[in-house]
C-alpha cells in the first residue's frame, strides 16, 4: 500500500476517518545496529579536524557534500572507499577519536537510539594509535565514556576487511574475543563484497562465534543470493549487513527468516551507492511482509547525508509504514541487538509507550 501524502490530500480522502497526528520518529526508542566508525562523524567535525590537521578535503566532502556516489561498478566503489579513507585520515589524535564517539553518542541519543553497535576495523587506525590492541582499547574506553555521558549503550563490532587476507581477519577475531567482557559484541566483514568471498573468512568467524560474538557480516548488498547464502551458511550470520538482495530468492529468504537472521537495512545508503535507484525501490516492504526481522540503519551518515531517524521517516513516507509498523521495526532492532536484557526490556516498554 502507498503512503497517504501528509499534505495535498485529495478530496476523495475526506470520507476516511481522521488520521491521527504522526508520532515523532526521533522519539521512538530503538537500537542502531549498522553504523561505521568514521562514517558516523559529523560533517562539521570532518571539516574542522581536516583544517586543524592540514588534511586537504576534496570538494565532494566540503561544498559538494554529501557526495554523489554510485558503487554498482568498481570505479564507483573505489571513489566511495577513497572518500572514506580521506575522512578517516582526519582522525589523528586519541582526542579526535574520543570526540567522534562523544558526538556520535549525542546524535544517536537525539534520534531515539538507546543502544548502538558501531563497527570498526582497527587495522585502519592501528598505525596511528600504537597498534591493533591499543586501538581497540582506546575505542572501547572512548565508547564507554561517550555512552555514559549521552545515555546510550554502545557495543563495538570489530570488522575485518574482506579485501585483505583471511589471516588478518583471524588475527582480528582473536583480538575481538579478548574484549567480550569490555564491550566488543560482534564480528563483522566489510568492504567490497565483490572482491572477497565470505567463504574465505569461515575460520575467522568460527573463532569469533566460539568466543561468544555475534556474527554480523555485510552481505546481499552489492551481490545477490549466493553471497547471502555464504554469509548465513558458512559464517553463521546472526544478522546481515544489508541483506536486501535476499529478496531475489524466495526460498533463501524463507531460510533467512526461519533461522532468525536479522537484516540491517539501510535505505539511504542503498540509494547513495546505487543498490536501489530510489528509496521506494529498496525492498523494505517486501522483506517486512515476508516476515524478516529488520533493523534500519544509517551505515555512513557522513557520506550518505542522513542519520537513523531519517531511515524511519523514509519507511513511513516511501513505504507507507504506519506508526504501529515503525514501532515493530524498532522492536526488531532491539531484539536483534546484543543489548543487555534489562535494556531490551526498557526499550520495548518505551516503544509501547510511544505508541499509546
Ligand atoms: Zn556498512
Amino acid at each position: 500500500m502507498e503512503a497517504e501524502p501528509t499534505s495535498g490530500r485529495s478530496p476523495a480522502a475526506r470520507d476516511d476517518p481522521p488520521r491521527p497526528a504522526e508520532r515523532d520518529v526521533a522519539a521512538l526508542p530503538k537500537a542502531h545496529l549498522h553504523l561505521h566508525f568514521t562514517g558516523s562523524m559529523r560533517h562539521s567535525t570532518l571539516v574542522e579536524l581536516a583544517d586543524r590537521h592540514g588534511v586537504h578535503l576534496p570538494d565532494a566532502l566540503v561544498e559538494d557534500w554529501p557526495p554523489r556516489l554510485r558503487a554498482t561498478d568498481e570505479r564507483g566503489w573505489f571513489r566511495f572507499q577513497r572518500l572514506y579513507d580521506i575522512a578517516r585520515s582526519v582522525l589523528v589524535t586519541p582526542d579526535d577519536l574520543r570526540r567522534l564517539l562523544r558526538e556520535t553518542a549525542q546524535d544517536e541519543a537525539a534520534e531515539g537510539s538507546r543502544w548502538l553497535e558501531i563497527q570498526v576495523d582497527p587495522s585502519g587506525y592501528a598505525a596511528r594509535f600504537g597498534g591493533l590492541t591499543p586501538t581497540v582499547e582506546l575505542v572501547l574506553d572512548a565508547a564507554r565514556e561517550a555512552g555514559a555521558a549521552a545515555g546510550v549503550g554502545i557495543g563495538i563490532v570489530v570488522a575485518a576487511n574482506r579485501t585483505r587476507h583471511p589471516l588478518d581477519a583471524k588475527t582480528l577475531a582473536r583480538l575481538a574475543v579478548r574484549y567480550t567482557d569490555q564491550g566488543v559484541v560482534g564480528f563483522g566483514l566489510s568492504n567490497d563484497e565483490r572482491r572477497g568471498r565470505a567463504y574465505d573468512f569461515e575460520g575467522a568467524f568460527r573463532i569469533a562465534r566460539r568466543g561468544g560474538l555475534l556474527s554480523v557480516p555485510h552481505g546481499g548488498e552489492l551481490l545477490g543470493p549466493a553471497s547471502v547464502r555464504e554469509c548465513v551458511e558458512t559464517l553463521g550470520a546472526d544478522r546481515l549487513g544489508h541483506g536486501v538482495r535476499a529478496v531475489e530468492d524466495p526460498a533463501l529468504l524463507r531460510s533467512v527468516i526461519e533461522r532468525g537472521v536479522a537484516l540491517e537495512v539501510c535505505p539511504a545508503s542503498n540509494v547513495s551507492l546505487g543498490v536501489a535507484p530510489t528509496v521506494a525501490d529498496v525492498p523494505l516492504r517486501a522483506l517486512y511482509e515476508a516476515g524478516a526481522r529488520i533493523a534500519l540503519g544509517a551505515d555512513d551518515p557522513l557520506l550518505f547525508g542522513s542519520r537513523l531517524a531519517r531511515q524511519y521517516s523514509l519507511a513511513r513516507t516511501e513505504h507507507g509504514f504506519t506508526d504501529a509498523e515503525l514501532a515493530e521495526l524498532a522492536r526488531h532492532s532491539i531484539l536483534a541487538s546484543a543489548a543487555p536484557e534489562s535494556l531490551k526490556k526498557e526499550v520495548l516498554e518505551g516503544i509501547q509507550a510511544w505508541l499509546e
